[in-house]
């Protein structure tokens, strides 16, 4: 039998590095580190190897085509696909920052959102018979939800959203945001927090999909929010370490041969929440 491989991007530290440590320990197969910068990858793999773990790594920058395109490729030619894929990777302002609104939404929401897009759109094909796909989302983007004139929010709760009209939403809000409309467009003041509505929504879309287009193949996808967790993004005040931030997202990608759910669902705390 060929071996099973696991993919978290952004995971040469914080959450997506606590999610490759225990993956090491619990996963029967390569675990890959992926970060956009080669040598902070490295990094990451001389980390766990002090601990006795042997991460494998590959560069991938989810905001660069070609990097995924790249590493797409090499996880095709030598494992036939992926078997595990974490969407770990993404970006929040300070509440400090003082770029200016337009700009963070932008920024935010091209890494959040389009981004981990790309990564799917190029990996979602490559996800093997029983894969797991976890994309790491946030309770800020549940929140943000609530916060959405109904309009939105019926749109981002319903079960015919497409991945097109999902995607020209969030390009409105960055647009909107450009001209100081979004909030008049029905928006709430948050960039992080729409990114991660975004993401989320999108994961019930392709679990959707792939239960459409692939139904024997058992495939589960997930977002999942880690909780608030002590890294270099949520700072030093957080109640979790990233060891408790990594739970919810590894029990999401080693859901057990033959389990049918959850799929397509927001889980925190290893729980189905309401969306
Ligand atoms: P960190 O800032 O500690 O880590 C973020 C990781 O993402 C880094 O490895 C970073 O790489 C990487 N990254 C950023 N942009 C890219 C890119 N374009 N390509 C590849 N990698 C990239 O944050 P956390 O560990 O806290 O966050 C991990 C995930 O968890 C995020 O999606 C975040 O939104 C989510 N989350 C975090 C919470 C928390 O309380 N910490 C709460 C809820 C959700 P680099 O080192 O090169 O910058």
């Amino acid at each position: 039998m060929s071996t099973k491989v696991a993919v978290i991007t952004g995971s040469n530290k914080g959450i997506g590095l606590a999610i490759v440590r225990a993956l090491c320990k619990e996963y029967q197969g390569d675990v890959y580190i992926t970060a956009r910068d080669a040598g902070r990858g490295q990094e990451a793999v001389e980390s766990m190897a002090s601990e006795g773990l042997k991460p494998k790594f590959h560069q991938l920058d989810i905001n660069d085509q070609k990097s995924i395109a790249t590493a797409a490729a090499y996880f095709k030619d030598k494992y036939g696909g992926v078997d595990v894929l974490i969407n770990n990777a993404g970006i929040a302002f300070k509440a400090a920052d003082t770029t200016p609104f337009p700009v963070q939404a932008e920024v935010t929401l091209k890494t959040n959102y389009f981004a981990t897009r790309d990564m799917l759109t190029h990996f979602l094909p490559l996800v093997k018979a029983g894969g797991r796909v976890v994309n790491v989302s946030s309770f800020v983007g549940a929140r943000t939800l609530n916060k959405c004139n109904a309009a939105l929010q019926q749109r981002f709760r319903s079960e015919d959203i497409s991945e097109e009209e999902l995607t020209a939403l969030m390009e409105q809000f960055v647009d909107q945001a450009k001209k100081g409309e979004h909030e008049k467009g029905g928006w709430p003041d948050t960039a992080y927090g729409t990114s991660k509505t975004g993401l989320t929504v999108l994961s019930m879309i392709h679990a959707r999909r792939l239960s459409k287009e692939r139904p024997n193949d058992g495939i589960l996808v997930n977002a999942c929010c880690p909780g608030w967790v002590r890294t270099d993004m949520a700072g030093s005040k957080a109640p979790k370490s990233p060891d408790e931030g990594a739970i919810t997202p590894v029990y999401l990608a080693l859901l057990p041969p033959g389990a049918t759910e959850p799929h397509g669902k927001f889980v925190s705390d290893k729980e189905v929440q309401t969306w």
